[in-house]
């Protein structure tokens, strides 16, 4: 007989409910700053990724607010390409220092769009083991041949295309891993990349705006010119404070996905209020400003870390804004995440499928908006919470 698909959702259910995985979403009532309140409690907010605080930046609210339409009105080939986009397009490939930059609706629609049009059957895709789902799925839906090497290691990664010889290579990684918080070893993925003639394709979702000079990312902080990764990822819903992605590099390869990557293509342009938010987000990410926050920033990175190890904390090996707290168990995780909440800081706990079996983790995300004495309250209840624990 045929199983129906409600049973098998209920069935589901039941499963995750046994292992601790049912995931629940939060109704933020209101937020302010580093500030949100849940549930009528006031939280001090450890789990977003603004991490310069841009969301809420008069400038960039302004922007959004002075825009003439909200709506994308039809895709960017029939009428949709505004202005706007036109010149959040030249500013960022500016900024990035690359020939050109393509907009899509979110950074994962940019991920399946680069993997599926690039790619294909006989092809081969190398991917660092603790890339995004979004390229995982985007090498899924090319039909290409999919290799996952061990986390950072730029020498299984060229050993994998040496294995594969035949068709196109494409060599995916994050800059910044975004439930670890590390950077991946770009200068030896570049050199493994020229070696096999692979392309290289760096998601900086976590490292645009942050890192590197004039915050240009994690390409740019590992000492590598603009055109020394031929595409790069940056998605404008983290440091930005905004919503939507660009695909910025090589001007062949970013004309090939205008012309016909199916994710960019079928789908309503960005509206144009965020793409003027954005805008505003790119040129305050390149000023003055953009500086001293970026320095605000790394000061809570080295005071958090500094204090958790004070109270020999399980710190993973993070210099980022993503400073995880490795748990083990999801119950454990779980418990403790609760007990954060209830001295009134919101800190996620990361279960699998989004980390790797066995490593759940405190997912602690830093942004320059926090002040010094907010960094030492969470010190304070981590140290609370641990004891409560043991
Ligand atoms: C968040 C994220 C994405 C997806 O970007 P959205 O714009 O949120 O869809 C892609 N890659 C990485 C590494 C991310 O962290």
């Amino acid at each position: 007989m045929r199983e129906r698909l409600s049973d098998r959702a209920t069935t589901a259910r039941a499963q995750r409910e046994l292992a601790h995985r049912v995931r629940t979403r939060r109704t933020v009532a209101r937020r302010d700053g580093v500030h949100c309140e849940v549930d009528g409690k006031r939280l001090l907010d450890f789990c977003s990724n603004d991490y310069l605080g841009l969301s809420q930046h008069p400038r960039v609210l302004a922007a959004l607010r002075d825009a003439e339409s909200a709506g994308g009105i039809a895709s960017h080939l029939v009428c949709g390409h505004h202005a706007q986009h036109a010149a959040l397009e030249a500013e960022l490939a500016d900024w990035l220092q690359a020939p050109r930059a393509l907009l899509f609706g979110s950074g994962y629609m940019a991920n399946l769009a680069v993997l599926q049009t690039l790619l294909g059957k006989g092809d081969v895709c190398v991917q660092d083991r603790l890339n995004h789902a979004s390229l995982i799925d985007g090498a899924r839906l090319s039909g290409c041949i999919l290799k996952r090497y061990r986390h950072a290691d730029a020498d299984a990664a060229a050993a994998q295309l040496a294995a594969h010889a035949e068709g196109a290579a494409l060599l995916a990684s994050d800059g910044v891993f975004s439930m670890d918080g590390d950077i991946s070893p770009l200068r030896a993925l570049a050199a493994a990349a020229c070696r096999h003639a692979a392309t290289l394709y760096i998601d900086d979702a976590h490292g645009a705006g942050v890192l590197g000079e004039a915050g240009r990312g994690s390409v740019d902080a590992a000492g590598l010119p603009g055109d020394g990764v031929p595409l790069r990822l940056v998605t404008f819903g983290k440091a930005l404070g905004s919503a939507g992605a660009a695909v910025v590099g090589d001007a062949d390869l970013i004309e090939h996905l205008a012309q016909a990557a199916r994710p960019g293509i079928y789908t309503t342009a960005l509206p144009p209020a965020l793409a003027a938010a954005t805008r505003a987000s790119v040129r305050l990410v390149r000023s003055a400003e953009g500086d001293r926050l970026r320095e605000q920033l790394r000061g809570n990175i080295a005071r958090f870390r500094a204090g958790a190890a004070r109270l020999g904390l399980p710190l993973m090996p993070s210099d980022t804004a993503i400073q995880p707290l490795q748990i083990g168990a999801d119950a454990d995780a779980l418990a403790m995440s609760r007990a954060l909440e209830d001295s009134g800081h919101w800190v996620a706990a990361i279960r699998p499928p989004t980390v790797p079996e066995g490593s759940a983790r405190l997912r602690i995300a830093l942004s320059a908006a926090h002040l010094p004495a907010h960094i030492d309250a969470l010190l304070d209840a981590l140290g609370r919470a641990r004891d409560a624990q043991a």
